[in-house]
């Protein structure tokens, strides 16, 4: 645009440096079809655990959220936790927690294939990974504990290159939008590695050519880092 970007109608500015690291976060979904009624019970985050009190809850997941997860819940609720291989990714000390519970039951390596709902209670048909055992298991709620996905794809939507996850740039950090930038961990060219200095170095970079651009009719001492 002629006279700058405008953001959600409030902010008009000439030049946009995107630093949004890996990007925003998602929670991997729950493999499973399920229609609306269901979702309303399956859950990716815990605001309040006390909502779980005196249910029955699936934990699915195998690493220190759902074990972590598992272990609040344990104490108002009847938990089972489900991880497609025997052994968890998080820590030793909190499964030897879990095993110990009388109302936690651990069940592995099974995967998740179907969902039901009927008189308000879920079934979630579960497969042994490696055989042919199938187990039918009851929840009223289900916590999914899979991990985050992360990516900077709504910047396609501004017209900007990405390669892969990465937001491509030019030696002034520059995108092939005129205007918009990017730095850090959000960007990624030969040889670039996701450490802090370099997030600091191509914000100089970026900002003295936006200033070059912005006023080039000052003189900028370059090796300053006052401007
Ligand atoms: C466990 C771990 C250890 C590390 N240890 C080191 C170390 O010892 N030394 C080192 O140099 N580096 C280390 N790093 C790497 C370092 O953290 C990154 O290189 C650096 O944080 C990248 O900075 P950034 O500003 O580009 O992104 P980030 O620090 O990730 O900041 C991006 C910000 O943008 C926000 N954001 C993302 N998407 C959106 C959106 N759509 N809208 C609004 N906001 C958004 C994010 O929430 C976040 O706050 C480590 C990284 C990890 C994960």
């Amino acid at each position: 645009m002629d006279d700058g970007f405008h953001i959600d109608n409030e902010f008009l500015t000439k030049t946009i440096i995107i630093a949004t690291g890996i990007g925003s976060f998602k929670p991997k979904k729950f493999p499973l079809k399920m229609n609306q009624e269901i979702e309303k019970k399956v859950h990716y985050y815990i605001n309040d655990p006390n909502k779980y009190a005196n249910q029955t809850v699936g934990v699915f997941g195998g690493g220190d959220s759902a074990l972590d997860w598992a272990v609040e819940l344990a104490n108002r609720s009847q938990v089972k936790i489900i991880h497609r291989r025997k052994e968890f990714r998080g820590l030793e000390s909190s499964v030897n927690k879990l095993r110990k519970l009388k109302n936690v039951e651990i069940l592995t390596p099974y995967l998740p294939k179907k969902i039901s709902l009927s008189d308000n209670q879920l079934t979630v048909e579960l497969k042994k990974t490696g055989s042919s055992e199938i187990s039918y298991q009851k929840f009223d709620q289900i916590i999914v504990a899979y991990g985050f996905r992360a990516d900077n794809r709504f910047v396609r939507n501004w017209g900007v290159n990405l390669k892969g996850t990465h937001i491509t740039v030019g030696p002034e950090m520059n995108t092939n939008v005129p205007g918009i930038y990017a730095i850090g961990d959000a960007i990624n060219y030969e040889g670039r590695v996701p450490l802090i200095g370099l997030g600091f170095g191509e914000a100089q970079i970026a900002i003295n050519a936006i200033m070059r651009k912005l006023f080039p009719e000052k003189a900028l001492t370059i090796h300053s880092t006052s401007i």
